[in-house]
């Protein structure tokens, strides 16, 4: 399980293995169908890539155990995205900027190629068709944040709506969009789902 929190320091700050920036342990276990009011122990890092405009780098992510159950849950920084080496940050302004700019993909890749130089096409498109997957999901938490999101929700085309809400989102900041979803849902806004809503 993942925690998903905010934080004031800069990515570098989680290239060495430091306690000190992480929150504190959780004073219950997360899991429900455990939840006893059990302070979770250190249980170690572990290190994923994170690749953000102009430099990539390992960062080392606090793991927390159940002493009871024996699971983990992980705290995350909110500019990191689960399952995404990308920035959240990033992965969002590419979005935007795309969007905003009406330019060919091609073109639009070609033109961060000196900051991302791994970046395809793909990756892109990747993103693009996860938000949209997960419109249902982001529609219900933005509701759950701020009623002024729910006209959103009424906006009949995909990429009509896609356009508005990174519009909403780089406004935010993407970091504190994505950490105040989190808190609402419980859930990542880039995080595969299928749910009913
Ligand atoms: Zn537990």
């Amino acid at each position: 399980m993942q925690i998903v929190f905010f934080s004031n320091h800069l990515p570098e700050d989680f290239s060495s293995r430091n306690s000190d920036i992480f929150p504190e342990p959780p004073e219950h276990c997360p899991f429900h169908d455990c939840s006893l009011p059990v302070k979770m122990k250190k249980h170690g890092f572990y290190s994923r890539n994170y690749i953000s405009k102009g430099f990539t780098i390992v960062l080392y992510i606090r793991r927390y155990i159940c002493p009871i159950c024996g699971r983990t849950v992980s705290m995350l920084p909110s500019f990191c995205l689960q399952h995404f080496q990308y920035s959240c940050p990033d992965i969002v302004n590419m979005l935007y900027e795309l969007y905003k700019n009406g330019i060919p993909l091609k073109t639009y890749v070609e033109s961060i190629r000196g900051y991302f130089p791994a970046i395809e096409r793909r990756h892109i498109n990747y993103y693009k068709k996860r938000i949209v997957n997960n419109r249902k999901l982001i529609q219900y938490g933005l509701n759950l944040m701020s009623p002024e999101f729910t006209t959103l929700g009424k906006i009949p085309e995909n990429q009509a709506w896609v356009k508005d809400l990174l519009e909403k989102v780089w406004e935010i900041q993407p970091s504190i969009f994505h950490f105040d979803f989190y808190n609402n849902t419980g859930k990542s806004f880039m995080t595969l789902q299928n749910i009913v809503a």
